[in-house]
């Protein structure tokens, strides 16, 4: 992969500006080649193709209902790789169901190829922060935005399309190291960015490339220039609205008694909290999903402690393995960011109180757990 990537780019006419830059990257061995932000607008086709029917099922009329619940289980499906093509398949139904066709006029093969590079743009050798994650966010907005919140009433097709394009990209090329770490380690992206919201800006950036390079909504035709820009905007502020370290500051500006719907800034402001409400959803189902995805925070935050150490650097209790308590660590992160996060979401849209509600039965749940 990574030496097929920098062929790609020697073939494709890199100026000799780049080798110096190419030489760093075989010397950095990066993990995938969409590490660098730098190469961004020479990333290659997607690995993958998509699964044609004759070579993979096509979705039941049952699978297609599961995915407008909150009860999809996605691990079954992303624990055995040979699956994987029904992740995709899952995607474009929520896309097509949102519009993307019959609403935008997008190309199957365009919405496709879209989807393909998303699938292939996130590592699976990062515990949490890859593709099952990223489609669970998907997923869970979809079913925030078109069953549960009632925006759908309120808000305008592109404007959801553009929340469910925002989950989908959110965590684009992510590293499995968070920004604390790349700021301490001055990191190419961290000095890219000026060690503001390091990853959501990446993630955003990586997201514009990849719309561009595949023109999702370039359809002129059918939206105009200026539909085009709010979709874009609404892709970039919600991602990096998934910058947990910006929720005051972002529910400072929340109209928190009556949003009047009429207005363009309150409905991006609606997006960008189902966006990031469907970010930290994992404490909304049953407690027995809680359970599948808090050991695989840990392990990332762990690995990251691994390097830290590694680095010489002293990590944090919750990154160093034996020392946190997995049910105080939950606990913590149901209180201080799910809570808030859903309660600003409920006074936009008030269907929401059942997600707060299930909050609170997770974290008594986890306080029977907690070590004593
Ligand atoms: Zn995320």
């Amino acid at each position: 992969m990574e030496s097929g990537a920098i062929e790609y780019l020697r073939q494709n006419g890199v100026p000799q500006l780049m080798e110096s830059l190419l030489a760093d990257i075989v010397n950095a061995k990066p993990q995938r080649p969409y590490d660098y932000i730098n190469l961004l607008t020479l990333l290659p086709p997607p690995t993958q193709t998509w699964p044609e029917p004759g070579t993979f099922p096509s979705l039941t009329t049952e699978e297609k209902q599961s995915c407008h619940n909150l009860l999809f289980n996605v691990f079954p499906i992303y624990a055995d790789a040979a699956q994987h093509p029904k992740l995709l398949l899952y995607l474009e139904y929520m896309m097509q169901t949102l519009g993307a066709k019959n609403t935008f006029s997008i190309q199957t093969s365009t919405l496709r190829n879209f989807i393909l590079r998303c699938y292939d743009s996130y590592d699976d050798r990062v515990p949490f922060h890859n593709f099952r994650h990223v489609f669970n966010v998907a997923q869970t907005y979809f079913v925030f935005a078109t069953e549960q919140s009632g925006a759908s009433n309120v808000l305008k097709p592109i404007e959801i399309f553009a929340g469910f394009v925002a989950a989908l990209t959110h965590d684009l090329g992510h590293p499995g190291t968070n920004n604390p770490f790349h700021v301490a380690t001055q990191s190419a992206i961290a000095m890219r960015y000026n060690n503001i919201s390091v990853l959501e800006n990446y993630h955003a950036a990586y997201a514009m490339h990849i719309l561009k390079k595949e023109n999702l909504m370039e359809n002129h035709a059918v939206i105009s220039p200026e539909d085009v820009a709010c979709f874009n905007e609404i892709v970039i502020s919600s991602i990096l609205a998934t910058d947990v370290s910006k929720h005051k500051s972002l529910f400072a500006t929340l109209p928190l008694q009556d949003p009047d719907w009429t207005k363009a800034e309150h409905r991006r402001l609606g997006i960008m909290m189902l966006v990031e409400c469907a970010d930290i959803s994992n404490e909304i189902r049953s407690h027995s999903f809680s359970e599948m995805w808090a050991p695989l925070v840990e392990e990332e935050f762990f690995r990251q402690g691994d390097r830290e150490r590694q680095l010489g650097m002293k990590p944090k209790p919750a990154f160093t393995r034996g020392e946190p308590d997995i049910a105080s660590e939950q606990i913590g992160f149901i209180t201080y960011l799910c809570v808030p996060a859903y309660k600003a979401c409920t006074a936009l849209f008030p269907k929401m109180q059942a997600s707060v509600d299930a909050l609170e039965r997770n974290k008594e749940a986890w306080e029977k757990m907690k070590k004593k």
